[in-house]
């Protein structure tokens, strides 16, 4: 079956409304769509920017109403949008992209590494662990030093515990509070990512992979070229996990765009670590440097137009700006001719949180 497109003029409903919706945004108007954004709050960066704003919570029966009624595709900006609501707007015939069956996946970081498990994706050992579960007279050993993390809702490094003991494990399983995974710590040698997109036509394009640094579970800078550092061991690898991403997206019948994390540990093992049907902060950068940027790619694939290419034509360094020093960070990328800045909106800056990031370009300097 082919599915027509839906042509600019039409209306795109975005649930959530943070950065990454706020930019989708961007894209969005620049193609000529209207847009809508439904989200519980209204103080938060995409609000300010859609034709049509819903500040309503998730299970507000007369905005189903609303948005069936006027948005011609509806899509997510983070993938923990309640999937009652997602399926709902489903069967009441909206055409949500990505849909519940790539969000069910995205929600559970388990059910990421059973389907990593059943296409013959290696990933970390991991094991689940119910709320209730006794931790005492079970050996655990394996997964030591591991990494306890709530199923759900996980982001930038929250609801995780660094555990070495049965003892630690179970005291973090009490504060965790909720269904855990719990993760053997692999030895990270680099983390790279790779953002892939589908339509519902099957068509499908797979950006460069670039190369991330974390600090304190917070992506803090993506480069590109990646793994500069060890070209001959890496290329590969940037080829094994642009063909994972496809036969992910092919698996999932992905519409949209989704972000593949992986891990490589010093004996140097490709490992699968999470993934987000949604454009990633860890392609910011390809506002500036690549073909398309992932945002205008995530309107191609949920409208069904021809997708573009988020390949790079210029090396890049972006650096996040993390809430708590961004104040003293941004004003020196403005007086950097190569270095573009973008800060978020937010209201308030709180440690930890994302209120924008600069993206350096590499440019070769002119030998004159
Ligand atoms: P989030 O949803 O918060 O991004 P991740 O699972 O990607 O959760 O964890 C955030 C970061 O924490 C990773 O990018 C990596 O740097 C580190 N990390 C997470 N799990 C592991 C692991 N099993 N081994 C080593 N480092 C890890
Ligand atoms: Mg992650």
């Amino acid at each position: 079956m082919t599915h027509s497109p839906i042509t600019p003029g039409k209306t795109i409903c975005i649930l959530g409304a943070g950065q990454l919706g706020k930019m989708s945004l961007q894209a969005a108007h620049r193609l000529g769509y209207h847009t809508m954004v439904w989200a519980p709050e209204g103080d938060i960066p995409a609000m300010e920017m859609a034709t049509h704003r819903l500040v309503r919570p998730y299970d507000c029966k007369v905005t189903i109403d609303e948005v069936l009624r006027t948005a011609d595709v509806i899509t997510t900006e983070w993938e923990n949008i309640p999937l009652t609501l997602i399926k709902e707007l489903e069967k009441r015939g909206g055409t949500v992209r990505p849909g519940s069956k790539v969000l069910a996946v995205a929600q559970s970081r388990f059910a990421e590494k059973e389907m990593a498990e059943a296409l013959g994706i290696p990933t970390t050992r991991t094991i689940f662990i119910s709320n209730n579960h006794e931790i005492e007279g079970h050996d655990w050993s394996e997964f030591f030093p591991g990494i306890l993390k709530t199923n759900g809702l996980g982001y930038d490094g929250k609801g995780q515990y660094l555990v070495t003991n049965t003892e630690e494990l179970g005291a973090a399983l009490k504060d965790a509070g909720v269904d855990c995974v719990l993760e053997k710590r692999a030895d990270l040698l680099t983390e790279l990512s790779v953002l892939v997109a589908r339509t519902a036509d099957g068509h499908l394009s797979t950006s460069h992979v670039v190369e991330n640094t974390h600090k304190g579970g917070i992506l803090d800078t993506t480069v590109w070229p990646a793994c500069n550092g060890e070209p001959m061991l890496m290329h590969s690898m940037l080829d094994e996990i642009s063909q994972t991403a496809e036969r992910v997206a092919k698996y999932l019948e992905l519409e949209g765009v989704l972000c593949l994390e992986f891990f490589v540990d010093t004996a140097y093992k490709l490992m699968f670590n999470e993934m987000a049907p949604r454009p990633h902060n860890s392609f910011h950068a390809s506002m500036e440097a690549a073909y398309t940027c992932q945002f205008e790619q995530h309107v191609r694939a949920i409208c069904g137009l021809p997708l573009g290419k988020v390949e790079f034509h210029t090396g890049f360094e972006m650096q996040n700006l993390i809430g708590g020093k961004w104040e003293v960070d941004w004003a020196p990328s403005l007086t950097d001719p190569h270095a573009r800045l973008h800060l978020y909106g937010k209201a308030e800056s709180r440690l930890g949180r994302k209120m924008g990031h600069v993206t350096t370009l590499k440019v070769p300097q002119p030998d004159f």
